[in-house]
Order: structure tokens, then sequence, then C-alpha cells
């Protein structure tokens, strides 16, 4: 099928994801014009000075008006504010996508705040770092990974077309999936790892403060890793877990029911239990780095 090209595109706060994802676009062909809204003055500076969006506004209404693809790119306890401020001032038959990393939630408040006629396709770039804001964005960050979409079955298929051919140009393939299977997946694969890391540091910081600079001190090993992800954005990490509350709590139950099976091999000085789970673990490391 052949796809209209986007005159002109709107993304609707530009930090770390929309201004990697407008870093990439840009010159790519996928569009003629850009324009970037952001509620921040310190922001928009910035933005004016890396040049990666045409128009930089604080005013939502002219950066959504005339355009035919609005990317949404805040966290997502601040949707329903912007979809509120955005909906009456949509063209007709624009396309609006997101990048939030819940799907079950937004699309409600999407379908309460969208107008008919406007098709509305939820995305999940796999991809990102512990940064924020649109410095911390860059060329390639979704070169070679995956974005979920989970748009409705009634979705006009070229909509749907645009936006997997967007995420194509910026080099990630595309899967569509439910999204409350998406939010299970990622409950597991990303909130309940970030939930670990933010408990882990938390203790460290709660212990003594001997302990502590012993723990910065040799923090090179595991400790470390846990600290990027614990450096994560509070706000955006704060909402996730929040929307995402259901499936998080489901995976957390098995999470706990697996330590604590852990725990007791080690209390008991289960050494096969220990070997094998560690094997195991081991193996699914080496399938993911293929
Ligand atoms: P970010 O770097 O913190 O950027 C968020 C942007 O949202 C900022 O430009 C900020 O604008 C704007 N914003 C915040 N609250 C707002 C509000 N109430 N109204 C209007 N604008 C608001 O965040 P990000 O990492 O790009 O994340 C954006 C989305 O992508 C989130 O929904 C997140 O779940 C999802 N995501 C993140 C990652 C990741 O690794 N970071 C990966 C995949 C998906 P100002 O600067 O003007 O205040």
């Amino acid at each position: 099928m052949k796809i209209k090209k986007i005159n002109k595109v709107a993304f609707i706060g530009i930090g770390l994801i929309n201004s990697s994802l407008a870093r990439d676009l840009r010159n790519s062909g996928f569009y003629n014009y850009s324009s970037a809204f952001s509620r921040t003055k310190k922001t928009r500076e910035i933005l004016r000075k890396l040049k990666i969006v045409d128009q930089v506004d604080e005013n939502i209404e002219n950066t959504v008006r005339d355009a035919d693809l609005v990317i949404l790119g805040v966290p997502v306890a601040a949707y329903s504010g912007v979809l509120k401020q955005i909906s009456c001032y949509l063209k007709e038959n624009a396309i609006v996508t997101d990048v939030g990393s819940v799907k079950k939630s937004i699309i409600k408040i999407a379908k309460k705040y969208l107008p008919n006629g406007i098709d509305f396709i939820p995305g999940h770039p796999i991809a990102g770092t512990e940064n924020s804001g649109p410095e911390a964005g860059f060329k390639g960050l979704f070169k070679n990974g995956f974005c979920i979409l989970t748009p409705d079955i009634n979705v006009k298929k070229n909509s749907l077309n645009t936006i997997i051919k967007m995420w194509n140009t910026v080099g990630m393939k595309v899967d569509i999936m439910d999204s409350t299977y998406h939010d299970m997946v990622l409950a597991i694969t990303s909130h309940i790892p970030h939930i670990v890391a933010y408990s882990i540091v938390g203790t460290v910081s709660d212990l003594e403060k001997s302990i502590k600079k012993e723990v910065i001190k040799y923090a090179a090993s595991g400790f470390k890793d846990f600290t990027r992800i614990a450096a994560s954005d509070p706000v955006m990490w704060r909402d996730i877990l929040i929307s995402n509350k259901k499936s998080i709590l489901d995976m957390l139950s098995i999470f706990k029911r697996d330590l604590s099976k852990l725990e007791k091999a080690i209390k008991k000085e289960d050494s096969k239990f220990l070997y094998n789970l560690f094997s195991k673990t081991r193996l699914i490391r080496k399938k993911i780095n293929k």
C-alpha cells in the first residue's frame, strides 16, 4: 500500500524519546515540516539551539494545528491534560500516536478525549536510557530495536502503516500486540527490574553512613548496574508503576514467590537448586546476546 507523505508532524513533549525520534526523522523524508511543544522556557531554548525541529512553540494549539501526525512524548500521568487540551484543535483525519511505556490505561484516556475520525495508534519503542530531556536524546537510539504497537482493530490501515513506516525509518522492527498483553510483558521485563533496582539502592541509602561509603567504593560490581537503573527519571517511573498497577502486582507476587524459594534454598544450603537456577539464567543471557 502506498503511504501518503506526512506534511506536518507535531511532537508534544520532546525529551529523551521524542527528541531522539526527531533527530532520526529529520532529513529522512518522512515529513516536510516539524513542530514541537514544550511548556518549559529552558527546554524551548535548548530545542532552538539543537535545531532538531522546524518550529518550537509554547502554545500547544499552534503546535498541533494542521498537523497530520501528533506524537505524544510526555509522562503517562500527563496524557489526560494534554489530550484534553489538543482534542478540538486536531486536523480532521490526523493520526495521533505516542511512545508511552504503558498502554492499557492510556488507551482509555485517548478514547475519552479524542474525537471521532482521529486514529490513535498507541506505540512503545523498546529503547531508552536513564537520562531525560532533549539534550539526552541522540541519533540511532532506536536502531535494531523493537517498537510495540497496540492499535484498535478499527483503525484505518493507512494510519497503521504510516506509524509502522515511521518506526522502520528509524531502524525499528514493529510488533503488533494486545495492550493488556503488552502491559503484562513489560511489567516483568522492565517495570519489576526497575522496582528491584529502586528498592535495593533505597535500602543501601538507608543503611548506616559507613556502609554506604564502602558500597560506593566497591560499586564496580553488580550494584553499579542497579544504580544506573535506579537513576531513571522519578516522575516517569512513578507514573508507569501506578498506571500499570494490576500487571505489576500480579508479576510481583510471582517474583516474591520465586525469591522466597531462593531464600529457602540458601537457608537449606541446597546447592543443587542454586546451581540449576543459575545455569538456567545464564542460558537466558546467552540467548539475549545472540
Ligand atoms: P523526558 O526526557 O523526561 O521528557 C518528557 C517530556 O515531557 C519533557 O519534554 C517535558 O517537558 C514534557 N512534560 C512533562 N510533563 C508534562 C506535562 N504535564 N505537560 C506537558 N509536557 C510535559 O521523558 P522521556 O524519557 O522522553 O519519556 C517520554 C515518554 O516515553 C514517557 O511516557 C515514557 O514512559 C516513555 N518511554 C521512555 C523510555 C525511556 O527509557 N526514557 C523508553 C520508552 C518509552 P518540559 O521539558 O517542557 O517540562
